[in-house]
């Protein structure tokens, strides 16, 4: 009988990885709490239309993503704001409280290929802040994604762009698409099909012909309308203030057609071609398309999937670097032996992971050693070098050797070396 296993694209969480799981999760409540966001619940299943009308029709997401029943009308969530605003709407929630900052952690699908770090079911941490328009909130929310990173001592870099307001980004997107006609035919089929639905898209596209055909192309942080100008400013003045760095990219363009002013994506080098490990950006118009009050709202989703591959990744090398030496001593003849038999404890009494040898190996042999423990440093010292009191010290990094002193006692000779390798910064 075949085994049966699961569907391509939905993958099991297994015992071994629910520590990052769980990790991440309570961090991303932990810095939820420190501004004031709550949390919210939203189901799977939505009608179909709420995505249409919010993502919109002309979006990878709607076009040919998302999880559809078509005879029921609904749709399995593809992301969560959507659904937090259709909740926002439904239970009037401005009316009890005009700021409503929320947060939610689940399950999101999208029909897309698979492969590392790019799921059919994935999950999402999304948060949001829907009331105010003062552009100090665009910066604390990122400020809020940026906190969930440094907790998680992961490094991973911010990319801003505004795409402008309903008064600039029409005329801007007519400017674009007369100028991608020039080169419609040289396009990717993809950005072809794109140029007149969704042309922002274009700016976008991963494809190395279609980059340098929009290498040129009008900017929208150039097109902005003194309103948005000023937001973009305002915004880019707070993150300084908080110390946030990020890159000005005019051709990042979010996937989701309800962004308005200020997109983000926080990106990584180390996921390959899933760079973006969240993104988001203010929606000002969203939550009135859907029949709700004219309120606005910003907000972000994380890709947990790929948070937690990085955090897997972390693990690793600190697994890696926890069996690592700080130095090995190889000593040639029985006096080296007997003088870095002594050395090797006062050195591992200071803290340091000190490896050794006694078994009278030749050099190439000892350096075999030093490789197979990962020294950071080996201590050569042979007949030689101890008759000249000057033993080798080869950064096994760099390869770079110099001479190290033996004069003085070993408590000083022992004192040096911590000097070195707490310089070196592989304590
Ligand atoms: P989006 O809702 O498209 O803005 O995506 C927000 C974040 O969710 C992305 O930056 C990714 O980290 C993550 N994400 C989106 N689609 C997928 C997917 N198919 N598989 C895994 N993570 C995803």
């Amino acid at each position: 009988m075949t085994k049966l296993q699961a569907v391509n694209g939905f993958k099991d969480i297994l015992p071994e990885q629910i520590h990052l799981w769980q990790r991440l999760e309570a961090c991303a409540t932990e810095v939820c709490r420190r501004f004031g966001m709550r949390e919210i619940r939203t189901p799977i299943l939505e009608k179909t239309e709420l995505f249409v009308r919010s993502i919109g029709e002309a979006t990878d997401v709607v076009e040919k993503e998302m999880y559809t029943f078509p005879d029921k009308g609904i749709t399995m969530r593809p992301e969560a704001t959507a659904s937090i605003m259709r909740a926002f709407i439904e239970h009037g929630m401005h009316v009890q409280q005009p700021v409503q900052r929320l947060y939610t952690m689940g399950a999101m699908f999208r029909h897309e290929r698979p492969q590392k770090g790019r799921l059919r079911q994935f999950h999402q941490f999304d948060a949001e802040i829907i009331g105010p328009v003062e552009p100090q909130v665009d910066a604390e929310l990122i400020a809020l994604g940026q906190m969930l990173f440094d907790e998680l001592g992961l490094d991973v870099s911010l990319e801003l762009n505004s795409l402008g307001c309903p008064v600039c980004r029409p005329p801007f997107r007519q400017k674009l698409i007369e100028r991608l006609e020039k080169v419609q035919d040289q396009l990717c089929s993809d950005c072809r099909r794109r140029l007149h639905t969704n042309p922002l898209r274009v700016l976008d596209c991963k494809k190395p012909e279609c980059r340098a055909l929009v290498a040129d192309a009008p900017s929208m942080q150039e097109s902005l309308c003194p309103d948005c100008d000023r937001h973009f400013t305002a915004v880019r003045a707070t993150l300084d203030s908080l110390g946030l760095r990020y890159n000005l990219n005019r051709f990042m363009v979010r996937g989701l057609d309800y962004y308005t002013r200020t997109t983000f994506e926080f990106i990584t080098n180390q996921l390959g071609a899933q760079a973006a490990v969240g993104g988001g950006g203010r929606y000002d118009g969203l939550i009135e398309e859907l029949g709700g009050p004219a309120v606005s709202g910003i907000g972000f989703a994380m890709g947990m999937e790929r948070i937690v591959l990085l955090m897997e990744q972390q693990e690793q090398a600190e697994v890696a670097a926890a069996g690592r030496m700080d130095v090995y001593l190889a000593a040639l003849g029985p006096e080296a032996l007997a003088h870095c038999t002594v050395l090797a404890q006062l050195l591992r009494k200071r803290g340091l992971r000190v490896a050794i040898d006694y078994s009278d190996r030749s050099l190439k042999a000892q350096m075999k050693i030093a490789g197979r423990v990962q020294a950071r440093y080996t201590l050569i010292l042979g007949a030689q070098e101890w008759e000249q009191k000057a033993a080798i010290l080869r950064d096994m990094e760099t390869q770079e050797q110099k001479p190290f002193s033996l004069i003085g006692n070993t408590e000083e000779q022992c004192e040096g070396l911590v000097e070195i390798l707490h310089d070196s910064n592989s304590m």
